[in-house]
């Protein structure tokens, strides 16, 4: 059971219908240590004033979510440049890559993967924001995703070895994996552990629709948790609760049933 919120961020989309400001201010006031950014969260009010009022609130960033999605997409290179531009202004640690799909092979989107990759890492090294390379359930093989596992993760990290790559583990997408202990083994040995995102996955099919709070579905998420600590982890909690709808719920009641979900499951 985490002692307290000082390592945990919430990802702005776990807080629908809350503004960033919101999100900061009740975050700050929480304990809670950090924050999660997805690009539409400050769509709005700008990156400039986003950026002032994310350093003003004193909150770690550990990841600006939405990078990524190389594949079939001459614009994808160019697109994740700026968010490297973002990400620094934000004072985010990584960027999230989200692999891409709809190749007309699982191996030629992988291809376009990696290459995207490659081409963003010198301006990461300008930035220092490091790449966190995402797997995302194999659900999503055919159209939004053709790294579905850790290993094909894994696999283009070791092809390109560059220490500001590696992997982000979200528990959503990879907990199914039985080879889910031995991969984390090896990306913590490779220093490759970069992102750990939370949610749980509902026990009633139909799970695409929406992420559950930690203990409402079937991930062993203390299991986890430990397992990455264990293997060198030591970036912060991100609870990432994506596709929930907006909650009427004002002011802190929403963030409280998150915070008290983590501490009892996490
Ligand atoms: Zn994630």
């Amino acid at each position: 059971m985490p002692a307290d919120f000082a390592n945990l961020a919430v990802h702005t989309a776990s807080l629908p219908g809350w503004s960033l400001a919101t999100c900061l201010e009740n975050l700050a006031a929480a304990g809670v240590g950090g924050i999660s950014i997805w690009p539409e969260s400050f769509a709005e009010i700008g990156l400039d004033a986003a950026a002032v009022m994310v350093r003003q609130s004193g909150l770690r960033v550990p990841t600006l979510a939405g990078g990524g999605l190389f594949v079939e997409d001459g614009n994808a290179v160019a697109r994740n440049l700026r968010r490297l531009d973002e990400a620094e202004a934000l004072g985010a640690e990584a960027l999230t890559l989200l692999p891409g799909g709809g190749a007309r092979s699982l191996e030629a989107g992988r291809a376009q993967v990696t290459a995207g990759i490659e081409a963003l890492l010198p301006h990461a090294e300008q930035t220092g924001v490091k790449l966190a390379l995402e797997p995302l359930h194999p659900m999503f093989a055919a159209d939004r995703a053709c790294v579905n596992r850790l290993s094909d993760a894994r696999a283009i990290c070791e092809q390109l070895e560059h220490p500001l790559l590696g992997v982000a583990v979200d528990a959503w997408h990879v907990w199914w994996d039985s080879a889910l202990a031995d991969e984390i083994a090896k990306l913590g040995a490779a220093n490759r552990l970069f992102a750990f995102h939370i949610s749980d996955w509902p026990h009633h099919a139909n799970s695409a629709a929406g992420r559950g709070l930690p203990g409402e579905g079937v991930i062993d998420l203390k299991r986890l948790r430990q397992l990455l600590r264990k293997n060198g982890f030591e970036g912060m909690d991100e609870l990432e609760i994506l596709g929930r709808a907006p909650d009427p719920r004002e002011g802190g009641d929403l963030l409280a049933d998150l915070l008290q979900s983590y501490r009892e499951y996490c």
